[in-house]
């Protein structure tokens, strides 16, 4: 009869479930996760239904009705809309953010401001006066826009005062005077996207022939032919012209002639769908690689909810085991979720799995495009698969009977969502897991210390994946709100068929300064580099820097190039030659001299990708490098592009930010140089040694996978640090040690579990006395909790004190176990909500952070 439901108003007095009436019509259609279009005061909103019910907290007769349900299924399931509810508690959001977080973009409401012609004038007096054609009581301008509308049904109201431009005033009045009447649409934002696609006309005997006929000037033209009469199928313009290096007005100029036709077409919405995938068999297991599978499969089997941590090091055929393990839980007729770290969805993974289980696999990651998300997504609601794999988010693909979840790569900080809901996908799957009484494996060459403390019998005592005590107002999460299980190591130590690990060298840069070489490239890399070019090898480079320099800066006066609107230096990118700031997105020209001294001294210092590049292609005249960073792959598909070049050996050379180091498993690659390993040691957080440590393996494990031998370079200027050492020796255990014993030393998690909160505003008097506010109220309750130990350090201002002309000040609660710390937070942070309000303060509270910064 009534149904809760919590509207699109991310906002702490719409932080609950309202009642609405359900309408006989749509008693079928209103369903626990049913996204549906409610009254809201003046307003018309989306929201999700989180409960039906039949005893509403207010007089019945008071309710308004639910206007519509938005779809024909409900896009979340309850176990979801429970999930969802964990999230908000766990990390502290709004509930409508968690709800949001699990639904495809398209799904995202946009709310449209319509114009209909009012009721008004349909039922009342000027509508019998039009119909008797008495215009006299209209001005002729205004019957024209009635009969505008009319003829519309109903307008966008950004259309209609485009259309009647200078009529702004007058359309206002007609709707306080109701003979026009604005309406609220939900929409969603999905729409189907057209593409020009070029099609060729004739069979390529023909194309052949006029290709002959074009006078010789017409080389571009002839080859646009031959390249269809090779391959006599539509292919998008966009891609012809980058395969071809052509431009558009050769293609329209074949149109015209009529040896071609362009079209607009519909893309093709499955990203997958003309690709075909091998089938590939179950291999034969190794011993270790059977041990494994053993223990999981009987997890599966038995329906148990229990979590592996699966230690494996690079090229110990990890894959191989998530394949077999899924496979017996699609035996029992249950599903798989299987999560990937976003920059390595590469298709070589894609593959893997598809080519196992074929058409059963939905693949979700951010490059698609929303509708392709959004069908993929469609999928599997529609039960169309029952293998999701994807990125983070993919935790919340909407299946009901979740067997298994894969967290590949566990150790990722890719798997902590930095925007709200601030999760952690790794502690979400143990929560779903859970509910579905599923077996979660969570892979990695290199566990996070978090995962590697799960296993040990304290962490029993100070769960990790919890953050307290459930608030009294929790529905229905029970047993969620706590799910504690002892994580299960298991380990492969072998690479498979006995493949050794890359040998390891350590270079100590700081000698190579000292005997005389300025270059980026040490000695013994250099003479490897050359090595591997002339032996037809392949090469892998990490450089964790994007751009040509990281920094800008005067010789004369130490000048440095910031940006203006945040603490930060500018990058220099020498294609454009411009400053960039990677933060905000800010861009300057490059200056030729100090703008403080107007010295001319003023140079970039530093390496960076591009500079890197530029530097090969000195050295090793006609070396061929692809540079994968974020500045060569924001657009569609060239991840996959530069992949498959470098796959088919059309490049000696992949040089990259941390792109390259992961789950790529190219055969020829039997060299690896980490040409900065200390960029990451160097960074303030005390993850940076854990950070190099899982950095370096993972990049060294790219080199020989194969039949051929790797070998690894690590160049630093810190070669005695243990996160190098234990590196270059493939000893994560000696790591591990130390790591443990620095991190209980400091009381760093995971011994301890963390809460950030940043405060930012543009003020900095107005910032530090709220900051201060905050900390005290926060210290004052947090007394409730003793003798639970608990630190509250700051307010400091922010490692980065400002970004985009905001000023940044933050505080860290250092906690152990259930404390119900969160809670508190929130209370402290609501002290501040007028200020938040009225000064447009913002407060930001990240639970278990993975940046501090
Ligand atoms: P990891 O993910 O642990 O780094 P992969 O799963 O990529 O390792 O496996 C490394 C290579 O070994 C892959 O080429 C894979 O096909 C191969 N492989 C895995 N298991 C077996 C097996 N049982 N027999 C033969 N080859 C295997
Ligand atoms: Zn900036
Ligand atoms: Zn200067």
């Amino acid at each position: 009869m009534y149904a809760k439901v919590i509207v699109d108003v991310p906002a702490k007095q719409t932080n609950r479930g309202f009642d609405y009436l359900i309408p006989e019509a749509l008693r079928e259609w209103v369903a626990i996760g049913s996204r549906v279009a409610v009254p809201f005061g003046p307003r018309k909103l989306q929201g999700f239904v989180v409960e039906l019910h039949d005893r509403p907290d207010f007089d019945p007769a008071k309710l308004k009705p639910i206007s519509e349900v938005l779809d024909l299924y409900p896009p979340l399931t309850p176990d979801l809309v429970e999930l969802a509810e964990w999230v908000s508690q766990t990390y502290l959001c709004h509930e409508i953010t968690a709800l949001q977080a699990m639904v495809p973009g398209a799904l995202k409401a946009k709310y449209e401001r319509h114009i209909k012609v009012g009721d008004k004038d349909l039922d009342g007096a000027h509508g019998d006066l039009l119909s008797q054609g008495q215009h006299t009581l209209l001005l002729p301008i205004e019957e024209d826009i009635i009969e505008f509308v009319r003829g519309k049904g109903s307008i966008e109201i950004g259309s209609l005062l485009s259309k009647f431009t200078s009529q702004g005033s007058l359309i206002k009045q007609m709707i306080t005077q109701g003979q026009l009447l604005e309406v609220q649409l939900i929409k969603d934002r999905m729409s189907a996207k057209k593409v020009l696609t070029v099609f060729p006309v004739e069979q390529p005997l023909q194309l052949m022939d006029w290709a002959e006929q074009l006078p010789d000037k017409s080389k571009k033209q002839k080859q646009v032919l031959l390249y269809l009469a090779e391959s006599p199928y539509p292919i998008k313009l966009s891609d012809l012209l980058s395969e071809l290096n052509i431009s558009a007005s050769t293609v329209k100029g074949l149109a015209d002639k009529g040896y071609l036709s362009i079209k607009e077409v519909e893309v093709q919405r499955d990203p997958y769908a003309l690709r075909t995938f091998p089938r590939t068999v179950p291999l034969t297991l190794t011993p270790e690689q059977e041990v494994v599978f053993g223990s999981i499969s009987q997890a599966v089997n038995e329906l148990e909810h229990r979590v592996f941590l699966l230690h494996g090091v690079t090229g110990s055929g990890k894959t191989e085991v998530y394949l077999q393990s899924i496979q017996t839980c699609l035996d029992q007729g249950r599903e798989a979720i299987v999560l990937v770290p976003e920059i390595s969805l590469t298709p070589q993974m894609v593959e893997r799995f598809k080519g196992r289980f074929g058409n059963q696999v939905a693949v979700l990651h951010s490059r698609l495009s929303q509708g392709e998300r959004f069908d993929e997504w469609r999928k599997i609601m529609l039960k169309q698969v029952n293998v999701v794999i994807g990125a983070r988010s993919a935790i919340f693909a909407p299946f009901t009977k979740v067997g298994l979840i894969i967290i590949d790569e566990e150790h990722e900080s890719s798997y902590k969502q930095e925007e709200s809901p601030k999760y952690h996908a790794r502690d979400v799957s143990i929560a779903r897991a859970a509910q579905h009484g599923a077996v979660v494996v969570l892979g990695s060459a290199t566990p996070s210390l978090e995962s590697m403390y799960g296993t040990l019998p304290e962490a029993e005592q100070t769960q990790i994946g919890s953050s307290g005590n459930p608030p009294a107002t929790l529905r229905s999460i029970g047993n969620l709100a706590k799910p504690k299980v002892r994580f299960e190591l298991l380990t492969m130590r072998e690479r498979v068929e006995g493949r050794p690990l890359p040998k390891v060298h350590i270079v100590d840069m700081r000698e190579e300064l000292s005997e005389g070489n300025r270059s980026m490239f040490s000695r013994s890399l250099h003479k490897a580099i050359e090595d591997r070019i002339q032996k037809k090898e392949q090469i892998v480079l990490l450089l964790n820097r994007r751009g040509y320099a990281t920094f800008v800066m005067c010789r004369s006066c130490g000048y440095v190039a910031e940006c203006p609107h945040c603490d930060i230096s500018l990058t220099y990118h020498q294609s454009a030659k411009t400053l960039r700031c990677h933060y905000c997105g800010y861009t300057e020209r490059e200056a030729t001299v100090c703008p403080s001294c107007s010295s001319e001294h003023i140079r970039h210092f530093g390496t960076g990708t591009q500079r890197v590049e530029e530097e090969l292609g000195k050295l090793f005249p006609g070396i061929r490098v692809i540079r994968m960073d974020v500045d060569t792959t924001t657009e569609k598909g060239s991840h996959e592009k530069w992949l498959t070049l470098f796959r088919n050996q059309q490049a000696d050379v992949l040089l990259g930010t941390q792109m390259v180091a992961k789950g790529l498993d190219f055969p020829m690659v039997t060299l690896v140089g980490a040409l900065a390993a200390d960029t990451v040691l160097n960074l303030p957080d005390f993850r940076a040694a854990e950070r190099t440590f899982q950095l370096l393996t993972q990049v060294g494990g790219r080199a020989g996978r194969h039949e051929l031998p790797g070998e690894v370079f690590i160049q630093t200027y810190t070669p005695e640090h243990y996160s190098i050492i234990s590196a270059s020796k493939h000893d994560y255990t000696s790591f591990m040690d130390k790591e443990m014993g620095f991190r209980k030393f400091h009381d760093y998690p995971p011994f301890h579990r963390l809460i950030l909160i940043t405060l930012s505003h543009e003020q900095i008097p107005l910032l530090m006395r709220s900051a201060e506010t905050f900390a005290a109220k926060l210290k004052e309750l947090a007394k409730s909790l003793a003798p639970v130990p608990i630190e509250i350090l700051g307010p400091v201002a922010s490692p980065i004190s400002r970004i985009k002309d905001r000023y940044r000040f933050q505080c860290m609660v250092k906690y152990r176990g259930e404390a119900s710390i969160a809670g508190l937070v929130q209370q402290a942070a609501a002290t501040l909500s007028d200020v938040e309000k009225q000064y447009k303060l913002t407060i930001s509270i990240d639970v278990d952070p993975q940046v501090l910064m």
